[in-house]
């Protein structure tokens, strides 16, 4: 079978801001059959990684300079802060797991753990190119900058309302402001409504979000809005 990617990533690709190569594991499996997993000890059920064609695969990659990542539900979760850490590295490995995961001798060969969230895949590959994509849009060049500064999580916020064309959709309008023209006015209401959006969704994040003095007064403003729309809907 042959298997045909269609992606914008394939101009990072040919500009040479990212290369990505496929490492099979099976290449050091063990015996002519190139076994790569066994029974746990300790009996129960599937079947586990050994840590021999682990540690040969790995190795080479790490005394290369990788920094090895195994993705795995007990790692750090991935996040956006830790997303901008890695797309500053030059060079990463990603190990997948896959039936029960792997044998615990073969953790120490992983710089970190990374997980995805906290629900369980069948294999790695899922949650290794969701961290390869999310890595690579932050790699500098692979996209504009500025469309992903004001992203959600990007400034510690979850991203304001985005509308585009028509104008007018199914009696919906576009709030006057993105019509104006004025890119002071737009700037204070996408900051207003990121605030706003988070307080109702995310209060979570604001505890660590960087905020002005003025984000903290639009906040209050906010609460006080939220209040009186609680109240008259009692
Ligand atoms: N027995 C393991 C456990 O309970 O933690 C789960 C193994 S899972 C079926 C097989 C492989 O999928 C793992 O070794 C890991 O590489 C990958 N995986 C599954 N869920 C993941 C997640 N949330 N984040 C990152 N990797 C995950």
């Amino acid at each position: 079978m042959r298997i045909d990617l269609v992606t914008l990533f394939g101009r990072a690709v040919d500009n040479g801001l990212l290369s990505v190569a496929v490492h099979d594991l099976r290449e050091h499996g063990l015996g002519r059959h190139r076994t790569v997993d066994d029974y746990p000890y300790g009996g129960g059920a599937g079947m586990v990684l050994r840590p021999e064609p682990l540690f040969a695969a790995i190795e080479p990659l790490r005394d290369d300079g990788a920094h090895v990542i195994l993705l795995d539900p007990a790692g750090e979760r991935l996040t956006d802060p830790l997303a901008r850490e890695l797309a500053g590295l030059p060079r990463l490995a990603l190990v997948c797991g896959r039936y029960e995961g792997i044998d615990e001798r073969a953790r120490g060969l992983a710089d970190r753990e990374v997980s995805i969230g906290d629900y369980v895949l069948t294999g790695g590959e899922l949650p290794a190119l969701v961290l390869l994509d999310v890595v690579a849009r932050l790699v500098p060049g692979v996209i504009e900058a500025a469309s992903h500064e004001e992203d959600s999580f990007a400034a510690g916020l979850l991203e304001y309302p985005q509308y585009t064309r028509p104008e007018e959709f199914r009696g919906m309008g576009v709030p006057q402001v993105l019509l104006s023209g004025h890119h002071g006015e737009v700037a204070r209401w996408r900051r207003r409504e990121a605030l706003r959006r988070t307080l109702e969704r995310r209060p979570d994040l604001l505890r660590d979000a960087p905020l002005s003095e003025e984000d903290r007064g639009s906040l209050e403003l906010l609460h006080a809005e939220r209040h009186e729309g609680s109240v008259t809907n009692e």
